[in-house]
């Protein structure tokens, strides 16, 4: 026999499926916190930060800290996928709002987004799979683990507390084969480079935080350009990995 069919308006087109309409959420329940997240994913996705169902976002807003879902087409998503969490409990998740869709699962971010909210008091974390900082870090560390070393570019005014005449280092961190696993040395690198806000994953991407969203996109975008600038100088031979200068 064949299943029943639902009546055209209990059908609602999902990601570009058409599937049972969820269970409704009020305007009050969506707060403009997880519409942000999907404006800011749908952007980061066209910069390349978050293809694949790679990368994600988080924000921490009045009502907790809202999470995008994991391993999802990031471009897509609706607030209704947008988990919330308790931003007072930061040593585990505490999930206060799931997805309405139950088959989504909270982004396997969400430990190292705790980390900058637990040890830096951020206002977002981003972690962006942008192709420049992996390619930038293979330069300055070929073995995995170092620094990514910076100097004399103006874009290092957009990073907090820093000038265009100084010399910066991002911590770069070996990838592991979940991300959960990266947790305790991005603790490390994020003690030793306190100084910054951001650390890479060789090969894997980059974790990158402010005290806003604005302030974490803001910093996000100068270290993508800096990781180009980084790169295309060295095409040029003209970048140093030792000094982070350009020559
Ligand atoms: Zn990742």
């Amino acid at each position: 026999m064949a299943a029943p069919r639902l009546p055209a308006a209990e059908l609602v087109d999902y990601q570009g499926w058409r599937r049972p309409r969820p269970a409704p959420v009020t305007v009050v329940q969506i707060p403009d916190t997880a519409a942000l997240v999907c404006e800011l994913c749908r952007q980061f996705y066209a910069l390349g930060w978050v293809s694949g169902t790679g990368g994600g976002i988080s924000i921490r807003g009045d009502e907790g800290i809202f999470v995008a879902p994991s391993g999802v087409q990031k471009e897509r998503i609706v607030p209704a996928d947008v988990f919330v969490l308790d931003k007072h409990v930061l040593d585990r998740p505490v999930i206060t709002r799931a997805a309405a869709d139950t088959s989504l699962r909270l982004s396997e971010c969400q430990p190292l987004f705790w980390n900058a909210y637990r040890l830096r008091d951020a206002g977002a974390v981003l972690h962006s799979h942008s192709l420049w900082p992996v390619l930038a870090a293979r330069l300055a560390a070929p073995s995995g683990r170092g620094v990514l070393r910076l100097h004399g570019f103006e874009m290092l005014k957009g990073l907090r507390g820093k000038g265009n005449t100084e010399v910066v280092e991002f911590p770069i961190i070996a990838n592991t084969p979940h991300e959960a696993e990266l947790t305790e040395s991005m603790v490390s690198a994020m003690s030793e480079h306190n100084d910054v806000d951001a650390v890479i994953v060789a090969g894997h991407g980059l974790y990158v935080w402010g005290r806003s969203w604005i302030e974490a996109k803001t910093q996000a975008e100068c270290i993508d350009w800096l990781a180009r600038a980084v790169v295309e100088y060295h095409r040029a031979g003209v970048w140093a990995a030792a000094t982070g200068e350009v020559r």
